[in-house]
């Protein structure tokens, strides 16, 4: 995960490591190279510019600091605003409620219902909570039938109602369907689209208004960069979601979207999804991912 932006920030400590003390020089050369880094990894340039700034005023200010050497001290510097960028400490989530009532949203191919599935499974098994899935995708058939293999796969029950178009109805007989069933938390998996699309967000608006979810998550593909950022911008407006689950970092994602998206819209990142296998789900801590990034 990462690995080029791992590298090239290791490359770019290089030469301030073998350095005796900390210069304007040397850290205005260190900070060009981080900066170049970032905007390879698909961080927008004025996040990167931003980020920079940051850490050359940091630098700076701890000129006088002799304990420690000038390389320990730029990738301990690079580190805090690495988490700081990525929403600083670990976020909450919110399961009370009979039945609490998690929203998933985001384009078609994301990682949506794979996403339900996992979090169905996390839920019961780390938290010991008894989740029902819905399938509210009204229209792909085949939406219901992925969810049903994987409730199948973990244990878990399934709701729907394939031959019903109203994706409203649906989430609000779900929740009498888990109060009768004993479930206490719900798992509702929306229907996506290729792109953003107004009949979209309004579907899912009215489930939301429908249903007062606890958690809606915003579910989006992290080898899309810059896109991932700008996805996350449209339904953020629309939805006000409470957090984003970042998939498919098991692939060769760069990592612009991990970095970018608690800047862009103010929303921690809550899970990451990595493999397609039911336990390849992982809580999200910024502290953790700067650790893996700085390696
Ligand atoms: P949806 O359309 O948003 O519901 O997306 P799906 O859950 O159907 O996922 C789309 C494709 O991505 C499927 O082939 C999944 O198996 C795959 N997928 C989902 N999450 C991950 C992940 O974290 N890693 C990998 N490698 N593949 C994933």
């Amino acid at each position: 995960m990462f690995e080029s932006l791992s590298e090239k920030l290791e490359s770019a400590f290089k030469q301030i490591k073998g350095e005796g003390r900390i210069t304007e020089l040397n850290i205005a050369a260190t900070v060009k190279d981080i900066r170049r880094a970032l905007v390879d990894a698909d961080v927008n340039y004025k996040i990167a510019k931003e980020f920079t700034d940051k850490i050359r005023e940091t630098a700076l200010g701890q000129k006088v600091i002799n304990a420690v050497s000038p390389g320990q001290l730029m990738v301990k510097i690079v580190k805090d605003e690495l988490v700081d960028l990525m929403g600083g400490t670990e976020s909450t989530f919110n399961t009370k409620g009979n039945p609490a009532i998690i929203l998933i949203a985001g384009l078609q191919g994301s990682g949506k219902t794979t996403f339900s599935g996992k979090l169905a499974n996390f839920l019961k098994t780390k938290k010991g909570l008894s989740p029902l899935l819905v399938a509210a995708d009204i229209y792909r058939p085949a939406a219901i039938d992925q969810l049903k293999v994987l409730g199948e796969q973990i244990g878990i029950d399934v709701y729907s109602e394939p031959e019903n178009k109203d994706a409203v109805a649906i989430a609000t007989n779900a929740i009498k369907e888990a109060r009768s069933k004993n479930k206490n938390v719900l798992i509702i998996d929306t229907a996506g689209r290729l792109a953003v699309d107004e009949a979209m967000m309004t579907e899912v608006a009215n489930i939301k208004s429908a249903v007062s979810p606890n958690e809606i998550l915003f579910v989006v593909d992290s080898m899309t960069g810059q896109d991932a950022v700008n996805t996350a911008k449209a339904f953020n407006d629309r939805l006000d979601f409470s957090g984003v689950v970042l998939t498919k970092l098991d692939g060769d994602t760069r990592g612009g979207a991990a970095l970018s998206i608690k800047y862009t819209v103010n929303k921690p990142i809550k899970f990451v999804s990595s493999g397609e296998k039911m336990d390849t789900l992982d809580v999200f801590y910024p502290e953790r991912m700067a650790q893996r990034i700085l390696g």
